[in-house]
């Protein structure tokens, strides 16, 4: 990607401005590319490179929340029914994308899917008697919908030595599994992905320039939108004037969208909670792991805290990654400030912050244990998924 400096002429006044350099602004210019292709694109992004906060590669398992085997998406009912209604949703949503990724292949816009998109078993897996009942009832509501058709279940032992021998070594054989799996999972690398669409917009004309923070927009008399750029690394300012922006900022989007003062954003507040990973790369412990297996979250625990062990294929390299382990820090983009957190408390969203904190108490205290965990607590939950 450019990372020139002084790059922007005062000249250039695009139709459409995209703050962030991650999967979200890479989409958008691929989609402006295909249905308005006329509209004049410029991307501004604040780190060295494009993909380097949650669209990285190690920052994320690269399901695509597909909905195969995600348990939050189909919790039971009190009488212990699952509805499937949010899983197809979400999984339609993912057969969207699939089908516009394969438009851009087919386009010659991002070279050989191979490079971002590969196939790999979805499981879930749980223990325990409530845990088999629970999955025999997922297993029924979802293996009727077309979407989900060769959903396959077990909760035989030897069944599931095949399927995930590294989970299923040493483990206690009293102990009562039940799992799903489908083949039609995937393992999506958002960061080559984004590369790709950025790279192939680059090549159409977009401006792509790392090293620029976007620091306010304000809307002007004419309805057009000023966007004030610093250069990151000279700290030099420019104006932009523009039709539309698009905030596809991650975590940065919160602080730049108060600062344009837009009423929509009065009462939002954020609260930094990260995801870590245990990642390994030995052979032996991948070749006998070729899956994503996703178990039940704790009590009270967010929907991006399930544990799963992710087969990872990037950049040609095969890795296991199992996590997440929350963590803690006031920063809203690892590139971030220590004052991210406390610089975005405002009057007008105290009160939902507040709020969060007293109707969610399970999510605290739940993100106080995590991050009260030793490093031996931290191998106990991964020993529930490797025994060995
Ligand atoms: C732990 C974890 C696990 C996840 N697992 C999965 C998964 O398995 N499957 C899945 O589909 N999704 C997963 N996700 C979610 C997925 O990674 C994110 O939803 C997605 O990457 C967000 O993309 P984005 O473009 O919105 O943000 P980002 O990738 O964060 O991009 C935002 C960009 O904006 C830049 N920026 C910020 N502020 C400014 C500014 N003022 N000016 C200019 N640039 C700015 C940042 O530097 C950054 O490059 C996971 C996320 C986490 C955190």
């Amino acid at each position: 990607m450019s990372s020139e400096r002084g790059a922007v002429p005062d000249s250039a006044n695009p139709d459409v401005v995209l703050v962030g350099g991650g999967i979200m602004s890479a989409t958008l210019a691929a989609l402006i590319g295909v249905v308005a292709p006329q509209w004049s694109v410029t991307v501004f992004e604040s780190g060295a490179d494009v993909a380097g906060e949650s669209s990285g590669p190690w920052n994320n398992a690269g399901t695509g929340h597909a909905a195969l085997c995600e348990l939050n998406y189909t919790p039971a009912g009190p009488d212990g029914r699952v509805d499937p209604a949010k899983a197809v949703t979400i999984n339609e949503q993912f057969q969207v994308s699939r089908q516009f990724w394969s438009h851009l292949v087919r386009e010659g816009m991002t070279g050989s899917p191979k490079s971002f998109v590969t196939p790999v078993p979805h499981l879930s897996f749980v223990t325990g008697e409530d845990g088999r009942a629970y999955m025999r009832a997922r297993h029924e509501a979802l293996g009727a919908q077309p979407l989900f058709e060769g959903l396959e279940y077990t909760e035989d032992a030897a069944q599931l030595a095949e399927w995930l021998p590294l989970m299923m070594a040493g483990r206690d054989p009293r102990q009562t599994v039940a799992a799903t799996r489908s083949t039609a999972g995937t393992d999506v690398n958002f960061g080559a992905l984004t590369r790709l669409m950025l790279s192939d917009a680059e090549g159409r004309g977009v401006p792509v320039h790392c090293n620029q923070r976007v620091q306010h927009l304000e809307r002007d008399t004419d309805g057009r939108w000023i966007v004030t750029v610093r250069d990151t690394v000279t700290g030099e300012r420019r104006t932009v004037r523009t039709r539309f922006v698009f905030v596809g900022a991650g975590g940065g989007a919160l602080p730049l969208l108060q600062r344009a003062g837009i009423p929509e954003i009065a009462g939002f507040g954020g609260f930094p909670v990260s995801g870590r990973f245990l990642r390994t790369t030995s052979p032996e412990l991948v070749s006998s792991h070729q899956a994503k297996v996703y178990g039940q979250a704790a009590v009270g625990a967010p929907p991006m805290s399930l544990p799963h062990l992710d087969l990872r294929l990037i950049d040609g390299d095969h890795s296991l990654m199992f996590g997440p382990y929350a963590g803690f820090s006031p920063k809203f983009l690892k590139a971030g400030s220590l004052f991210d957190l406390p610089r975005s408390v405002r009057p007008d969203n105290l009160g939902s912050m507040l709020g969060v904190a007293r109707t969610e108490l399970a999510l605290t205290r739940y993100l106080i244990r995590e991050l009260m965990q030793s490093g031996s607590d931290r191998h106990q939950t991964l020993t529930h998924f490797v025994p060995d």
